[in-house]
């Protein structure tokens, strides 16, 4: 029998938690945030308030903080929460972060508290060197290196370093979600589209984005999946990708095959420029 009481319908929703809340941050930053009972986690707080405010509101009270790389959009806040909260901080021992009481380098696996789950610590450098990305089945947390379809600027590394990190993301489960730490994944979009005009499942991602973003809502998380079937950089081995870089005058030679590298090298240079 149904009620006329449209709460007690929405009850019968099967609704799953989602693993990690988007906290919106400056123009298109996400903070992440994990929750645990009455614990919380954020990755990239690179403001305090918006988070401060998301505690109280849910009553929650910060337990660990883990950061990605250096930049101050992704650390920012970190002094005003360590002001206010008693949280453990992880992130990269090789850059200067706030209040760094767990350093990093990659391999090691952690457990912050608050939390029940364990995550692996993977070296992604290349947009910074000591970037660091936080892996758990399911589920990445990996900052400013792997964006919806797109990837970060290489401040630090070398395109060989960025390459590397790339496909060791890649090669995680086709279902692990991708929480990356911008929204730039229509721009990220229209280069894409300039590079595979003719990807369907590209086209596809397109048209959803832009359904999200109409809405106000974000595109991220993606998966490792998607990301491999629409995002140029995943891509370089591709031939209609090697054919694009070609176009150009990026690479030397006539060949459908290439170096993935020198792709990826000719790639990455385009979009900086796009
Ligand atoms: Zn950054
Ligand atoms: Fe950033």
């Amino acid at each position: 029998m149904l009620s006329a009481n449209p709460q007690a319908n929405s009850a019968a929703i099967p609704s799953v938690a989602p693993a990690a809340i988007p906290i919106p941050a400056f123009r298109d930053n996400y903070i992440w945030l994990m929750r645990h009972g009455a614990s919380a986690v954020v990755v990239d707080p690179g403001a305090a308030q918006p988070v401060l405010d998301y505690l109280a509101r849910e009553r929650l009270s910060l337990t660990a903080i883990l950061i990605t790389h250096h930049h101050a959009d992704h650390q920012g806040g970190v002094a005003e929460l360590l002001a206010r909260c008693a949280a453990e901080v992880f992130g990269p021992a090789a850059e200067s972060i706030t209040g760094l009481d767990r350093p990093l380098r990659g391999g090691e696996r952690i457990r912050p508290s608050g939390l029940e789950a364990a995550f692996d610590v993977l070296p992604v450098p290349g947009h910074t060197l000591g970037h660091l990305a936080y892996y758990r089945p399911g589920l990445l947390f990996c900052g400013d290196t792997l964006f919806g379809a797109g990837c970060g600027r290489l401040f630090e590394g070398s395109p060989a370093q960025m390459a590397a990190s790339l496909a060791r993301l890649a090669a995680l489960p086709d279902d692990t979600a991708v929480y990356c730490a911008h929204e730039y994944t229509e721009a990220n979009l229209r280069f894409a589209l300039a590079v595979e005009p003719g990807n369907p499942e590209l086209q596809r991602r397109a048209r959803d984005a832009a359904a999200l973003r109409a809405e106000g809502r974000p595109t991220v998380p993606s998966t490792i999946g998607l990301e491999r079937a629409t995002n140029p950089f995943l891509r370089c081995e591709e031939a209609a990708v090697i054919a694009a870089v070609r176009e150009r005058g990026g690479l030397e030679g006539r060949n459908s095959t290439a170096d993935p590298l020198a792709v990826f090298t000719a790639l990455r240079a385009w979009k900086d420029v796009f």
